[in-house]
């Protein structure tokens, strides 16, 4: 975990207050420890690959194909880069991806109020939304915007919120907060699934195969021309803190204690 958030892309989750044992418990996917295997599940991985960021845009594909995707952009909108911030700002799919947000809210309200123990206004939540940047579909590298919660990153300030405002106990907001980030994982996925298709398709008309895009690979390896020199795979490897966790059980927390001592 400590690793992870070395990364540069992730400097601003050093900084900024986010409920990490939220995150974690979303990513564990209610697996109890001792249960907890060595294969984790499709999803969990998916859920891993999204929050480091690894899914196969055509950006990320350009590290691997560079000859064959050089020129390649969005296949939904072909106009801009396809990167993963665009995946969901892409003008194509923006109003799609700013709904589910407001269903999640509405979710999230549900959810507290099927409890029958707490009293929620839906607009008191809603201005939670609304006066944070984690409520606005942008890019923003000093704040969490809704970007960083599709990536399964959990504002402090909205569990702050629901304990201090809705006086929720532990467990319940736990509870909700992760079918609040499942959901938002479940809906988005259904965007980039539909983006997928688009572009199989689009490949298959161009006859693009496995081969074109291996022999891509060995002929124009140029990823130090696209990132500057920072890997897709090595990021992989950087984040093995986190798998351990998810993985082994390993105290996920712990970092917490270094990142505080590193701020003050
Ligand atoms: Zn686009």
């Amino acid at each position: 975990m400590e690793s992870f958030l070395n990364l540069n892309r992730n400097s601003k989750y050093r900084s900024l207050r986010i409920d990490w044992f939220i995150t974690l418990e979303y990513l564990k996917e209610n697996e109890k420890a001792l249960e907890t295997s060595f294969w984790t599940t499709r999803k969990q991985r998916k859920k891993i690959q999204r929050l480091i960021e690894e899914i196969l845009t055509i950006e990320q594909c350009k590290k691997s194909a560079f000859e064959v995707f050089k020129n390649w952009k969005c296949v939904r909108c072909n106009r801009k880069k396809e990167t993963f911030n665009h995946v969901w700002m892409c003008n194509s799919h923006k109003k799609r991806v700013k709904e589910i947000l407001q269903r999640a809210i509405e979710l999230l309200v549900n959810e507290i109020r099927k409890l029958s123990k707490y009293e929620i206004n839906f607009d008191d939540i809603k201005n939670v939304f609304n006066n944070n940047h984690f409520g606005k579909l942008v890019i923003d590298n000093d704040n969490l915007t809704f970007i960083d919660i599709i990536k399964g990153i959990f504002p402090l300030e909205l569990s702050d919120f629901l304990s201090e405002k809705i006086k929720m106990i532990k467990e319940d907001r736990i509870k909700v907060s992760v079918l609040f980030l499942d959901f938002i994982y479940d809906e988005t996925k259904l965007i980039w699934n539909d983006r997928c298709e688009m572009q199989i398709k689009k490949e298959k008309r161009l006859k693009i195969n496995k081969d074109k895009k291996l022999k891509a690979n060995g002929s124009g390896y140029r990823h130090t021309e696209i990132n500057g020199g920072i890997s897709g795979r090595s990021t992989f490897k950087k984040a093995e803190g986190l798998l351990n966790s998810i993985y082994f059980n390993m105290k996920p927390l712990d970092f917490i204690v270094h990142v505080i001592r590193d701020i003050k």
